[in-house]
Order: structure tokens, then sequence, then C-alpha cells
């Protein structure tokens, strides 16, 4: 009877979770990965018993003392200006993360009692960077402009050609991208894949003190995987955290006996649950040891302990925002014109609802108004022949200008 009530519980989540947002996506990521190159598979599973040799190993702690820090650079995608995050938002998310990865959270004193003595301070912790890769100095929070406005899961917004931010080079920094997802609080990317995929996925609304989606989605991007293995009792490959059936939501007050986890019950206070962000209050010992293989000499993410990202930078001065891309640019057309001509502000809707001129080669101005919507149409009836220049300035100062002929 009670396996009978643990699945029915599990099968009566299932689409309640799909209807609201889903606090973690890497699952069903990795499935997508895998189905699309089948050789990660392999690359995983071979990566796994890497991990497994090193976490047996005696050597583990002995290489590596002290805290290691890993450089941060987040890349925050918006389109509406109140999607552009702040300094304060991203220090109040990393002082989260790092208290997690601590053990310095107040609320560790939550977990309950029976795995207290199996919680760790996991010596790891997270700065932004002050380098970039070309070692000018940053602020490791970058701003760009979309045109996109909600993702899907994927990895568009990981390229600047897909209207996305490229990510640095992630032999030395942990890339963060921020932006407003359609379905899910964030994801990872699979250890082993494609470098230029490295990293994780934040929805913007999961960004900031308190939040601890980041802190499990980086326990992915270390090695660790969810505790019930992404299977009914599945393994997640650590030996101090007990078996249980699948996720559990919100925050339960009670001992969950499954999988025959009894007496301690499901570590629902795990970081690697799907709990609110309250409940969850720790990392296990085994699970510490799982993520610092991955940084120890040898390990996948080694090369980070030797980044520039945190290092005095060569070029002191900030580098200034980046340009928006050219195809952002509004595009007027035809440039010879009899009738009418019509500007496509579609790529950047900033520039619907500011005003234009039509300016001569004498400098009067021949027409004037407002962008109307992102296709705006001009009627060029009343000009003379002869050339004429568009003009709108943006409410950030930015400057277009554009030449048409009138036949
Ligand atoms: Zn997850």
């Amino acid at each position: 009877m009670k396996m009978f009530r643990t699945l029915l519980i599990v099968f009566i989540c299932l689409p309640l979770l799909g209807a609201a947002q889903t606090r973690c996506a890497s699952a069903d990521y990795q499935q997508q990965q895998v189905r699309m190159q089948p050789a990660l598979s392999a690359r995983l599973a071979s990566l796994d018993n890497w991990i497994q040799q090193a976490v047996a190993s005696p050597s583990l702690e002995r290489t590596q003392e002290g805290t290691l820090v890993i450089p941060v650079v987040f890349h925050n995608l918006y389109h509406l200006p109140a999607e552009k995050i702040t300094d304060q938002q991203v220090q109040a998310q990393l002082k989260t993360l790092n208290e997690c990865f601590r053990m310095r959270n107040p609320d560790t004193s939550n977990t309950r009692p029976v795995f207290k003595s199996l919680a760790a301070d996991c010596e790891i912790e997270f700065r932004l960077a002050i380098s970039d890769p070309a070692r000018r100095a940053t602020s490791g929070i970058i701003h760009r402009y979309t045109p996109v406005t909600s993702w899907k899961m994927g990895d568009d917004m990981k390229f600047s050609g897909k209207m996305g931010a490229d990510g640095w080079d992630s032999k030395g920094y942990l890339n963060i991208w921020v932006c407003r997802m359609e379905k899910f609080a964030g994801f990872s990317s699979v250890l082993g894949d494609d470098p230029k995929l490295d990293g994780i996925v934040l929805d913007q609304g999961a960004l900031g003190e308190g939040h601890k989606t980041l802190v499990h989605e980086v326990g992915h991007w270390l090695g660790l995987k969810h505790l019930w293995g992404d299977a009914y009792c599945g393994d997640d490959g650590v030996s101090d955290t007990p078996k249980q059936a699948s996720y559990t939501m919100g925050c339960p007050n009670t001992v969950r006996i499954t999988c025959g986890n009894n007496p301690t019950g499901d570590m629902y206070n795990n970081y690697m649950d799907f709990t609110s962000d309250a409940c969850m209050t720790l990392f296990s010992e085994g699970q510490k040891s799982r993520m610092r293989s991955l940084l120890k000499t040898g390990g996948l993410r080694a090369s980070l302990l030797q980044s520039v990202g945190l290092k005095t930078p060569l070029i002191a001065e900030l580098p200034v925002a980046d340009l928006d891309p050219t195809w952002l640019e509004p595009k007027l057309y035809p440039t010879a014109v009899t009738h009418s001509l019509q500007i496509d502000l579609s790529y950047d809707r900033r520039w619907v609802g500011q005003s234009y001129r039509i300016i001569d080669l004498q400098g009067r101005v021949r027409q004037q108004g407002n962008f109307q919507s992102a296709i705006h149409r001009f009627s060029a009836e009343g000009l003379e022949k002869g050339y004429y220049l568009l003009e709108a300035r943006r409410t950030d100062g930015l400057v277009y200008q554009s030449k048409f002929l009138k036949l």
C-alpha cells in the first residue's frame, strides 16, 4: 500500500509541475542533448566513472587545500528595461550562493537533525570576474539588449548570432546567462558537452537574495545529479544521500519514507531536490567530494582555478558597454522611392514611439512625427526629386540616420 501511495503522489505531481514553472530543466535538457548527439552519452558515463574513482581516491583531500574560488560572469539578456538586472541583485544572489556552498546560510539550522552530521561546508566560493578573457577590466556583469521576448530551453541565448550573448572561455569562467525563460527557473549544461554551451541559464525571476535555483544548478554544473537520479528510486552516485523515489515539492514537515530509506527518509532539505527555497539547506559530504573532484588536478573543471578571471587586469579601464549588433539597426527601404517607404524596427522596439524627422539637403525639416509601430510607413508624395535624410533619436541618446532618394 505504501508503494502504491508513493507512486500515486508522483503521478499526481507531474502534471502540476508541468503547468507551473519547472524548478529545474537540467534533466530534460540533458535528454535533448543526448538525443541530438548520441556520443555524449558515452562521454557522460566515462566522466561519471572518473568522478567515482576520484572520489574514492585517498589523494582527493590532500591535493586540495583551502577554499577553491571560481570566477563568474553574468550575461544578462534584457528585452524590457525592467529586465536589466542590477549589480545589487547579482551581489545578493552571489551572497546566497556562497553562503550555501560554505554552509554559512542561517537556515542551515532547519536541516532535519538526522542529516545534520552529513551537511558539508563545500569550501567552494564564487566571485565576479575582474578580468575578461583578454585581461581587460570587467565588472563581471554584461548587459545586452535582445529582441527576443522570452527564451525556450535550448542554447540560443548562448550565441550573439542567435540574438543572445557569447559565453566567455568556459575553461576560465562559470558563464551564467540571466534572461526571461518561458517555463523554467534554470538549467545547467551537460558535463563533457561542447565548451561553447558550458554554463547555467537562469530565469531572471529566480535571481536575487535567498533564491536557491542557482545553488541547485551550480550543483549540476559541478557534477551533481538530482537525489532520485532522474529515475524512480534512481541513483545519484553519492553514498550519503538516501535513495528517494522522486522529487519533493513545497516543504514537508514530516519524515518521508520512500524506496525503503527508513528510518531517515528522504533528504528533502538537500539543494538537489525540488523543495522550496526556504526548505533547501544542505549539500552532503558525499556531494562535496563529488563536486571538488572535478576541480582537482586532471579534473574537468581544474582549469578554472588557473583562470585569468580573478587576476589583476592588464588594461585597467572598464570597456565601454558592448555596442548593439548591426542586425538590430532599423532598416529603411526602398532607398530609392517614388510613393512611399517604410522602416522596420521589429528587431529593436526601443525605437517605437520615438520621434523622427525627414530633412532635405538644405537642412530644412520636411516631415516629422513618431514611429507608430514596428513597421512604420512614410509617404514621399510631397517631396521633390532629390536626396533626403531620415533622422531619429532614441531615449538613450543613440542617433539613427539613413539617406534615401526621391525619384
Ligand atoms: Zn536540477
